[in-house]
């Protein structure tokens, strides 16, 4: 049984920041910021969140639903269906408000054309991430959740590790991770699992293909898994019959120092960007700095790619709560790829693993 989130609290985090955003309302037409703030899984919806209300608008297939799920998750939101069309409930709703936020990030040209007509008289103001910055640091039933999908992608890999040896092709063995995390209990896989050997491993997010994995193949599997909405992310990277003596030995031992060491520059008040280094350093010492050609990790949450990003160029300062990935790679054509990377939690002066395998598969 997973323990509850703390949903009710969310819609009074967002109305704190209202006012910095420059508007006295928002209006969040992202379903998965919807999901997020009241608890509602419905796919069509949008939320008008003001000072002292807060409003769910939807239609009559969740007549429901809506209120069933929005009372389960202890959320103080009304639920209005809209019989006359979404507009006519909207534009009452915002009567009186001069400043009206929208989601920049999650609404199109379209619509903001349509919103302007509708919500004719009021401002409309472009925010930024509002709900998405909230959703980063993350409560004790989210990081439940997130280990509980970490936990599946841990067990799929022990189960599915030694058909790797007996000459499966890579989407055999992709299908067979993603079977075992559904018998598992996930809900779904967290992305297209990757599995990738050989010459296709050189390439960072290279799809399974029909190629046998062979002896001697480097071969890289990253996969995750979701638990009640929440995502894991883990990669794990191996040489078929062994890791031997030449370059392949030398990439395995050095990003997975590369990301023993991004994990240990891990703590709140840290920069990002400084994990992102640490984990570059140990590359570059070996040879292997221009071999890593993507940044070092993400956020993971409701997305599975979210805030805050580990990157050199990221400005974002680690708290605690946060939901990372650390993921060191290197990519040399015509030898392969390693990657490896682990979901973690940022905790005070360092960090937890959420994804458990072991370091050698
Ligand atoms: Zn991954
Ligand atoms: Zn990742």
């Amino acid at each position: 049984m997973l323990p509850p989130m703390e949903v009710g609290l969310r819609l009074g985090r967002l109305r704190a920041s209202l006012d910095d955003a420059g508007c006295g309302a928002l209006l969040v037409t992202s379903t998965t910021n919807i999901g997020y703030l009241t608890g509602f899984t419905g796919s069509a919806g949008m939320l008008l969140v003001d000072a002292d209300r807060a409003v769910l608008v939807t239609d009559g297939r969740y007549r429901d639903q809506a209120p069933r799920e929005v009372t389960a998750a202890c959320s103080e939101v009304e639920v209005e269906v809209a019989v006359d069309g979404r507009q006519k409930l909207l534009s009452g709703l915002t009567a009186g408000i001069t400043s009206l936020g929208l989601e920049a990030g999650s609404i199109t040209w379209a619509q903001q054309r349509r919103f302007v007509d509708w919500f004719n008289g009021t401002t409309l103001a472009a925010t930024d991430g509002l709900v998405e910055t909230l959703r980063e640091v993350k409560d004790e039933g989210e990081l439940a959740r997130i280990s509980a999908a970490a936990a599946i992608a841990d067990g799929a890999l022990a189960e599915v590790c030694p058909m790797l040896d007996t000459g499966p092709t890579e989407r055999q063995v992709a299908s067979a991770l993603d079977n075992a995390m559904r018998d598992l209990g996930a809900s779904d896989r967290a992305f297209e699992t990757i599995v990738v050997a050989g010459p296709n491993s050189a390439h960072p997010h290279a799809r399974p293909g029909d190629r046998t994995i062979a002896h001697g193949d480097l071969v890289v599997c990253d996969l995750g898994a979701i638990v009640d909405g929440y995502h894991s992310d883990m990669t794990r990277s191996t040489r078929i019959g062994g890791t031997g003596d030449g370059r392949e030995a030398e990439m395995l031992t050095a990003v997975l120092a590369a990301q023993k060491a991004g994990i240990a520059a891990i703590a709140d008040g840290v920069a990002a960007a400084a994990v992102d280094t640490a984990c570059r350093d140990v590359l570059t010492e070996a040879g292997l700095g221009d071999a890593f050609t993507h940044g070092t990790g993400h956020g993971v949450g409701l997305d599975i790619h979210e805030g805050p990003a580990l990157s050199g160029t990221s400005t974002a300062t680690l708290r605690s709560g946060q939901v990372v990935t650390v993921e060191p790679g290197a990519y040399i054509a015509g030898v392969g790829g390693v990657r490896w990377e682990d979901t973690v939690v940022v905790e005070g002066g360092g960090c937890r693993r959420l994804t458990m395998s072991p370091s050698a598969t």
